[in-house]
């Protein structure tokens, strides 16, 4: 069929019986304002299906239910119970990954492949927690024969949790594998582009968790992220997003001194050194800035070439970009699917004008992909711009889409300079052979997350998160544990 017939067909498949309302309290259950809005599948730009368009009674009402769970039964389990229930939900969501790819697909547009893959990756950070959550502990502080001094780890209580939409699932779990692991219960607030599968796996909890122990609001920031990060009842916040919007976050989280973990934004260079494995490196980069057709926090949207491998790096670049498959996200074959949502397309090729206005040399893409299966979609090309310099805005500001930006540089300290030369600091990448070199490099990078010959993969184990700009705390690793959860001393005397 047309890819408007596939979608059709899908969107019916996919939400047939099914509530996309708010979870609160382990029911489904309608914003108070009674209103709701629509998400788009951004392949075809038709209506998915109506979500609640919540506001700051929503928000009270989620948190009330949190609150309940904390002084239930939720807050007498144990480390060892909570890991039981967090794998018990697991298994059920697993149970449910074709659903789950299936609408967060629908969504944002990713390939069916790639969301199935992130589906798995969800749930690997969310098995991750279940297992780290059994290796709680306190330490004892030696003081005196005569004083018997402890710490305890306590969960916060009710934390808030606010996400993006261009990894919907993954992002949400790097924040409720260990918030609930570490015994809080949850608001989840999901980005407005992307409301399906925080839904889904939310409604999959009921039998597993205490009801309130995970709540889902729905709706616009300003209208459900904002109460939500000024709530005093809320204990913690942790929030992915813009940078812009993190400050405002942390600024109405600080009305009530209530600690915020923020992952915001990127502008990551990679630097290719001339003695690099080209093709290696190519294919790294481009895996980095292509894939979820660039949407990605961390993406390496400045690559800094050796000017000794300059010409050949961008020949073989230019290739990798056109080698692109643009298309259906729901055919196998299609590498790459459309942006997220119309704002996107338009922030995306108002960057592209900016490049060229300022003088960037455009060497592939810069527009729509050709073919009429492809004209309602917020589809556009894989785009690289060579000879651009780092004070352009394609080059200081996050784009957040399929577009490279090439310079050159011919001394180590020069492409550090440039490399830092950011307000950003969450990721940097190396290509290299040199291993001296390459740990130089990744002491000198200011980055949360340094790759060395490869890129953008985050492990369970690894801490993520961002220098600079790029926010405060880390999310993924043992230590993100600690980031939900207080540290009492306790003192005794004997
Ligand atoms: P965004 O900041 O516009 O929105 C993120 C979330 O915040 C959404 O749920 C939104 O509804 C909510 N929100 C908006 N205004 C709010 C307010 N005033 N108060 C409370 N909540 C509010 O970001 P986006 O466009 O959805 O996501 C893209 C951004 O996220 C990019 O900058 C990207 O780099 C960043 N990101 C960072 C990471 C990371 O781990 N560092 C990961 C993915 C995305």
């Amino acid at each position: 069929g047309t890819i408007e017939e596939n979608h059709r067909e899908a969107i019916e498949r996919a939400t047939t019986d099914r509530s996309f309302a708010n979870w609160i309290d382990g029911e489904s259950v309608a914003a108070t304002t009674d209103e709701t809005f629509e998400t788009i599948d951004p392949a075809v730009t038709d209506p998915i299906t109506a979500i609640p368009r919540s506001g700051e009674a929503d928000v009270d009402k989620a948190v009330a239910a949190a609150r309940d769970a904390i002084d239930g039964e939720w807050g007498d389990t144990t480390a060892a119970e909570r890991s039981r229930l967090l794998q018990e939900w697991i298994e059920t969501l697993r149970e449910h990954a074709d659903e789950l790819a299936l609408l967060e697909s629908l969504d944002v547009g990713k390939p069916l492949g790639h969301a199935h893959g992130e589906i798995e990756k969800a749930l690997e950070f969310l098995e991750y927690y279940a297992a780290v959550s059994r290796g709680q502990e306190g330490v004892q502080v030696p003081v005196s024969t005569d004083a018997h001094v402890y710490t305890r780890q306590e969960p916060y209580g009710v934390v808030g949790a606010i996400v993006p939409w261009n990894f919907p699932l993954v992002l949400a779990s790097w924040k409720l594998g260990p918030a609930l692991a570490a015994g809080n219960a949850v608001v989840l607030k999901p980005a407005e582009d992307s409301p399906l599968t925080a839904t889904r796996v939310a409604q999959l909890s009921k039998d597993v968790f205490p009801d309130g122990v995970l709540n889902v609001v729905h709706g616009y920031g300003e209208e459900a992220g904002a109460p939500l990060a000024g709530h005093d009842g809320v204990d913690k916040l942790s929030f992915t997003g813009e940078d812009v919007t993190g400050e405002e976050v942390m600024r109405t989280a600080a009305d009530s001194i209530t600690p915020v973990t923020l992952e915001l934004g990127g502008k990551s260079p990679f630097l290719v050194f001339p003695d690099a494995d080209l093709d290696a490196a190519v294919e790294t980069v481009a895996g980095g800035i292509f894939y979820n057709t660039g949407q990605s926090c961390d993406a390496p949207s400045r690559v800094l070439v050796h000017e000794d491998v300059h010409d050949e790096f961008v020949d073989r670049f230019v290739e990798a970009a056109e080698a692109h498959v643009i298309g259906d996200p729901l055919v196998e074959e299609t590498t790459m699917g459309p942006l997220a949502s119309q704002a996107q397309y338009e922030k995306v090729t108002g960057y592209v004008e900016t490049g060229l206005d300022d003088g960037a040399t455009l060497v592939a893409g810069g527009d729509r992909p050709a073919g009429d299966e492809l004209e309602d979609g917020w589809f556009v090309e894989p785009t690289v711009f060579d000879d651009v310099d780092n004070e352009m805005r394609v080059a200081r500001e996050e784009v957040f889409g399929p577009v490279e930006t090439i310079n050159t540089f011919s001394e180590y300290e020069e492409a550090i300079t440039i490399a830092n030369d950011t307000p950003y600091g969450l990721a940097a990448g190396v290509a290299t052979e040199n291993t001296d070199l390459a740990h130089r490099a990744a002491a000198d990078l200011e980055a949360g997350s340094v790759w060395i010959n490869t890129y953008g993969s985050t492990v369970t184990g690894g801490p993520f998160g961002g220098y600079k700009r790029s926010g405060i705390g880390r999310e993924c690793g043992k230590d993100a544990l600690e980031y939900y959860t207080q540290t009492k001393t306790v003192n005794v005397e004997l």
